[in-house]
């Protein structure tokens, strides 16, 4: 969960605070973007705040329930406000707000605004509809492209935001793996337009940013017209973005096996500003559990895929997503996903129990699972990727690479930055300034930091 604001600089005020993945961060972005041309600045205190705004995710279970709690908790300060004279308007975003509706307001009568993500753009014209004594719910897809109608942030907010930033490339999903909310709280697949994506990256780089990870829920189906005309794919678009001046690192997540190209291969093997770093969920190793995921490969594809990504790229970095305890699945299911991590080795990888998403088809099969069951099977598994992660980053001790410098360190003298992998690596305040990509040696490793000395 990630608390998003800026200095505020008087005026409305607005909190948000963001559940979930970096979908959902960079929106609340956009959200905070979209009210500061209404005249709102960010505040980290909720008690400030003339509106509260809840980004909300519904990927796994008691989503909606957290949100009703938390619910609870704001209609106290919101009382407290008014006594004191003050006014707090109280909206939820995000994928619950798109699930449940108006719902929401039937049990929870404190919300004044439910806004899905596809309208996030109407948002400054539902406030007014507030304002003039309105309950508004916002969950219809909006015809109009949203990114067109969102406004762009203020030189100085991107600046403030740091020397990384989030661009969402890609939303929504058309995949429908059986598990899975996406394609219902996200709607079908939709690729924002080269153009629009350049000029965001070159905004972004204009102010400062160095590090730029493309998103989507479905990243790599990302394809649109070039400006040649011709149809360009995820592979090719990171290929422009790199002749921004200022732009030095890419990244890009989340991907889908089945969408990794060549082109994108390729970009792996010829393009110096895409990291060696890729997450690919892969959710089980048995291809029976694939198959009733609907995830549409086999073990094995995954395994040649692999190694053609590692044949291009050979010191690239995977990450992974892994769900256990699908229904039906055996012993011998979660022994073959077992298997699939030790053939691979993940850098990183972020595993979960199996949580039935009412509509989705997971929901009404045969087989659930005891949470017992799924709770062993899940510290197995989590106690092996750890096992790997570790030997991972220990495996950077003595190498000598560059390291993005993005902000102060934690103890005074210090510096912190990440490597090409997405590790932390701690730096002396010395080696460069906040935006600098510097050559790093790595002295020592202590947990999962680094420990960079200028080489
Ligand atoms: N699009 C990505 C993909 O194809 O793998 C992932 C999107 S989802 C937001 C992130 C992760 O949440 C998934 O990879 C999956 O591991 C996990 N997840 C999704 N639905 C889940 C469910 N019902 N129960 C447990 N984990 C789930
Ligand atoms: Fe969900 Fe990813 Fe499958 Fe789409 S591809 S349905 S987002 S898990």
């Amino acid at each position: 969960m990630i608390e998003t604001g800026a200095q505020p600089q008087g005026g409305k005020k607005v909190f948000v605070k963001t559940y979930g993945c970096q979908m959902n961060v960079y929106d609340s972005q956009r959200m905070t973007d979209a009210l500061a041309a209404d005249g709102y600045s960010a505040t980290e205190r909720m008690e400030e705040a003339d509106l509260v705004l809840l980004n909300t995710c519904h990927i796994r279970e008691k989503a909606a329930e957290k949100v009703y709690s938390e619910l609870g908790r704001i209609r106290e300060v919101k009382r407290e406000r008014e006594q004191a004279g003050g006014e707090m308007m109280i909206g939820i975003a995000g994928c619950v707000a798109q699930a449940e509706g108006r719902e929401i307001i039937r049990r929870a009568p404190v919300v004044d605004l439910v806004i899905g993500p596809q309208t996030y753009h109407r948002l400054p014209q539902a406030l007014r509809k507030v304002r003039a004594g309105e309950k508004v719910v916002e969950t219809d897809y909006a015809v109009e492209d949203k990114f067109e109608h969102l406004p762009q942030p203020r030189r100085a907010e991107i600046a403030r935001r740091g020397v990384t930033a989030f661009l969402s490339v890609q939303e929504g999903c058309d995949k429908f793996c059986t598990f899975c909310v996406v394609p219902y709280t996200r709607g079908s697949e939709v690729s924002r337009p080269v153009a629009q994506i350049v000029a965001e990256a070159e905004r972004l780089a204009a102010a400062g940013v160095r590090e730029i990870t493309l998103l989507g829920q479905n990243v790599n189906a990302w394809h649109g017209e070039g400006p040649d005309g011709a149809e360009w794919g995820l592979g090719r678009l990171l290929f422009r973005l790199a002749e921004i001046p200022g732009v030095a690192r890419l990244r890009y997540t989340t991907s889908h096996p089945r969408d990794m190209d060549d082109q994108l291969i390729a970009a792996h093997r010829d393009l110096a500003a895409l990291m060696p770093y890729l997450h690919l969920p892969v959710q089980s190793g048995s291809d029976r559990i694939l198959k009733a995921m609907n995830r549409r490969h086999k073990a094995a594809d995954y395994f040649a895929l692999i190694e053609r990504i590692r044949s291009a790229r050979p010191d690239i970095a995977m990450s992974g997503d892994f769900i256990v305890g699908f229904p039906g699945e055996t012993d011998a299911d979660f022994e073959a996903t077992l298997d699939l991590v030790r053939a691979v080795r993940y850098a990183q990888a972020f595993s979960f129990k199996y949580s039935p998403r009412p509509g989705t088809p997971g929901a009404e099969m045969k087989g659930h699972l005891p949470e017992a069951v799924k709770d062993e099977r899940l510290q197995r598994l989590q106690a092996l990727l750890a096992e790997h992660q570790h030997d991972f980053t220990q495996s950077r001790a003595g190498m000598r690479f560059d390291v993005l410098i993005e902000k102060p360190g934690r103890r005074p003298g210090q510096k912190a930055g990440r490597s090409p992998w997405l590790q932390p690596v701690i730096v002396d305040e010395t080696a460069g300034e906040i935006g600098d990509i510097v050559p790093v040696r790595i002295a020592r490793v202590e947990n999962s930091t680094l420990f960079g000395e200028t080489a």
